[in-house]
């Protein structure tokens, strides 16, 4: 084993990982990486199928972004945002205020995405109190499979059962409500993209309905939601999952009506990941939210920071004097980075050029062509595509669509025989990720759709179901 190795197994204890199993196996170290290709302590080249847990935008060692940095290095790393302004961070600001657009101007920064979405938490939770009353306990409604991160606040928010269960004792409480799932439709069999043995039924909307249900009951008991907390266009930790056409709206609208804020959690989405030349999903259903969380890809994917944007409207009710105590008594020791808002410049300026632009509709469309090939694998149950994201989910057998146990580990094996043949992403489940970096090549694509066909053969074998 590499001395690298195994300094990382002497010590290192990785997220989301059964260490048993990470101890069984020498470690993929990697030591550099270069647009869509990472490289290991091996001298092994793959590719970043997953955009590094969906980080990064425009590649590695993008020259913008490192030249950017190295600008930034010759004035200063970081200050603090508890008393002080810095540069970048303003500018940063006003930049992402305009690209989120009115009312969206004011902006809090943090860490992670997790924590974005503590911000915008905390912040409806007090906005509630001080609007309607301190006797007020303000509820939150978010979507079944919802994940907003690891945090305790977060956590409460989420309703994905096997990350989430354990904490239940630590958690507060928060109302979830039926999100679209379309292939596992309880409604109708919604039609996957092959001829299916099943008769499809109508849609007749009837997740709108659940969404609209629980506003009622809880409006009816006095005290309506105080916010609404959802992922835009397509869960990505329940497995990729995107709401139809119209979901979105339909359902924020219905929200707004009942008087709950909007909280859209756009850490995977945002960035222009979910396709179209917005930056953000909300945007492609008109829909104007309250918070707008964003984090991975903010930075391209060099840095840990995030923003949490809202509005004049929430930045009023915590002005006052000082020995009103109306603060927003919340920050992190890291809060408005300089290097950090520095590469986030550096990636929004790639991300708004025209050059950009026909890059990702270039790619959306190879990672789709590509994707096609997949439907005649028996094992391949659903493909579901939002822009440049892609979530396969593997079954035992499509006609039936059944599942595979997660003690089987299908996603896992399927990664695992990727990575043998060079292209690297982690699963959700049973659901396979590909989240292209933007500096994909067609011929990467493709390399990247091969291997997990090739994989998924290699596993379940080709003429399984
Ligand atoms: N929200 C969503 C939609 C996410 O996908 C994630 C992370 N996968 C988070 C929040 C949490 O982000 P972080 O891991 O940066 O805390």
């Amino acid at each position: 084993m590499l001395p690298l190795a195994r300094l990382d197994h002497r010590h290192v204890w990785h997220p989301f990982t059964q260490m048993r199993d990470w101890l069984r196996h020498e470690p993929i170290v990697i030591v550099s990486g270069k647009g869509a290709v990472l490289r290991d302590a091996r001298g092994r080249e793959y590719l970043d199928a997953n955009s590094s847990i969906w980080t990064n935008l425009h590649g590695h060692r993008h020259p913008k972004i490192d030249a950017a940095l190295q600008r930034q290095l010759k004035k200063i790393a970081h200050s603090s945002a508890l008393g002080l302004a810095n540069e970048p961070a303003s500018v940063l600001a006003a930049k992402l205020a305009r690209i989120a657009g009115s009312p969206l101007s004011k902006v809090f920064y943090s860490d992670d995405g997790s924590t974005a979405i503590e911000v915008a938490l905390k912040l409806a939770y007090e906005f509630t109190r001080r609007t309607r009353g301190p006797k007020n306990r303000p509820r939150f409604l978010s979507l079944e499979g919802g994940y907003h991160g690891d945090t305790v606040g977060a956590v409460s928010l989420g309703h994905i059962d096997l990350f989430h269960r354990t904490w239940r004792g630590l958690l507060f409480k928060t109302d979830k409500v039926m999100a679209p799932y379309c292939y596992r439709c309880p409604f109708n069999r919604a039609k996957p993209g092959r001829a299916d043995a099943r008769t499809t039924r109508q849609c007749h909307w009837e997740c709108v309905g659940k969404v609209d249900q629980v506003l009622r009951k809880q409006k009816k008991r006095g005290e309506p939601y105080a916010a609404f907390v959802f992922e835009p266009l397509m869960q990505g930790a329940a497995g990729m999952i995107p709401q139809p056409d119209g979901w979105l709206r339909q359902t924020t609208d219905l929200a707004r009506d009942h008087g709950a804020l909007l909280i859209a959690d756009e850490v995977m989405t945002g960035f222009g990941r979910t396709g179209g030349e917005r930056s953000f999903a909300c945007a492609r259903e008109d829909v104007q939210p309250d918070f707008l969380c964003v984090a991975k890809g903010l930075t391209g994917g060099y840095l840990p920071m995030a923003a949490t944007l809202t509005t004049q409207k929430m930045f009023d009710a915590f002005l006052g004097e000082y020995e009103e105590f109306k603060t927003f008594f919340h920050g992190h020791s890291y809060t408005g980075n300089q290097l950090g808002a520095a590469a986030a410049l550096a990636s929004l300026d790639v991300l708004q050029s025209r050059a950009s632009v026909l890059v990702r509709a270039r790619i959306q469309k190879a990672l789709h062509d590509s994707l096609e090939t997949l439907w005649s694998l028996p094992n391949v149950g659903d493909i579901r595509q939002v822009g440049l994201v892609a979530g396969i989910e593997l079954v035992k057998n499509w006609r039936t669509r059944q599942p595979f146990a997660l003690s089987e580990r299908a996603g896992i094996r399927v990664c695992e025989a990727m990575a043998k043949l060079g292209v690297l992403t982690r699963p959700i489940g049973n659901v396979i990720v590909l989240m292209p970096p933007y500096c994909t090549t067609n011929a990467q694509m493709t390399r990247m759709v091969e291997a997990l066909r090739e994989a998924i053969e290699e596993t379940f074998g080709r003429s399984a179901g």
